[in-house]
């Protein structure tokens, strides 16, 4: 699932494509799931457009539009947003991509029956796709004064909130730091491979009770936090199952993970072989000699 570091990512190589530019055409998919605000609608009021900036809250994009609507995508496991011209076999499905030639996967993509949203523009430049095969991605237009439900309930951003907030939202909680640290409405953005990632770097145990954690634990976890989810946004994001950056090219964070998906290898501090452990029904990885 595409964390803050791809969305962030994401946004930053997208921004260009939609930024100034003035929608001329919104092509979809039939109604699903997949749009909060029925194709039809989303049409209507998208026609004649422009996007004036792309902002990121968690794992959440928001496009401003020039009448204050706004333009909510969101990922979900296995979203894509890129512009015409992209390459990469992750745009094809896994059954799809062994039928296609070399040539036929390096030519670029054309829209198929998972490109749910299309986006032309009055420059008559690249197009903007939103694809997903599994549909759990979102897309929502929001009103110029129009709450969402589903941004009232995220906490701050993961990467500009500060070490008191995760003090205090751990006060009194008995449940695994592991589990704080994933909770969207506590930090936004955080999923588990840079929630493993940062106690480990922190020397936490992800079972530790919320509670057990000192100032200084919660000064350390998210400087620990915030280096790993920058590092990976320099990276260029981890290429996980269908995420591909916009542009189609990999991400590199995966080659630097110390702990997840290292279950048995040994710790690269100290040689412990790394355990794996489920807390709150989510895979956890740590070293028991590194992390208290
Ligand atoms: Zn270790």
């Amino acid at each position: 699932m595409p964390e803050l570091p791809e969305v962030e990512v994401t946004r930053r190589q997208i921004a260009p494509l939609l930024v100034n530019r003035r929608i001329v055409s919104v092509a979809t998919t039939r109604p699903s799931y997949f749009f909060l605000t029925p194709p039809r609608t989303l049409r209507d009021r998208l026609l004649g457009r422009i996007v004036v900036g792309l902002d990121r809250h968690g794992k959440y994009l928001l496009a401003r539009l020039d009448d204050g609507q706004r333009l909510l995508l969101h990922l979900g496991m296995t979203g894509q947003l890129f512009g015409a011209g992209a390459t990469s076999v992750r745009l094809l499905s896994a059954t799809g991509r062994g039928s296609l030639s070399p040539e036929a996967q390096a030519t670029g993509f054309s829209p198929d029956g998972h490109t749910h949203l299309r986006l032309s523009f009055s420059d008559g430049g690249p197009q903007l796709f939103f694809r997903d095969t599994r549909k759990f991605g979102k897309v929502q237009l929001l009103g110029p004064d129009e709450a969402s439900e589903r941004l009232a309930r995220l906490g701050p951003d993961a990467l500009s909130v500060g070490a008191r907030h995760l003090y205090a939202s751990s006060r009194g909680r008995r449940a695994a730091v592991k589990t704080l640290l994933l909770d969207q409405s506590v930090l936004a953005g955080v999923g588990n491979i840079y929630a493993d990632e940062a106690l480990f770097l922190a020397g936490v145990r992800p079972s530790r009770p919320a509670r057990r954690l000192t100032r200084p634990d919660c000064v350390r976890l998210l400087r620990s936090l915030k280096r790993v989810l920058r590092r990976s946004i320099e990276t260029g994001g981890s290429s996980i199952s269908d995420y591909i950056r916009p542009d189609g090219s990999d991400g590199a964070y995966q080659d630097e993970r110390r702990v997840y998906d290292r279950a048995h290898q040994p710790c690269q501090r100290c040689g412990t072989p790394i355990r794996r452990v489920v807390i709150g029904q989510r895979s956890s990885h740590f070293c028991p000699r590194c992390q208290r």
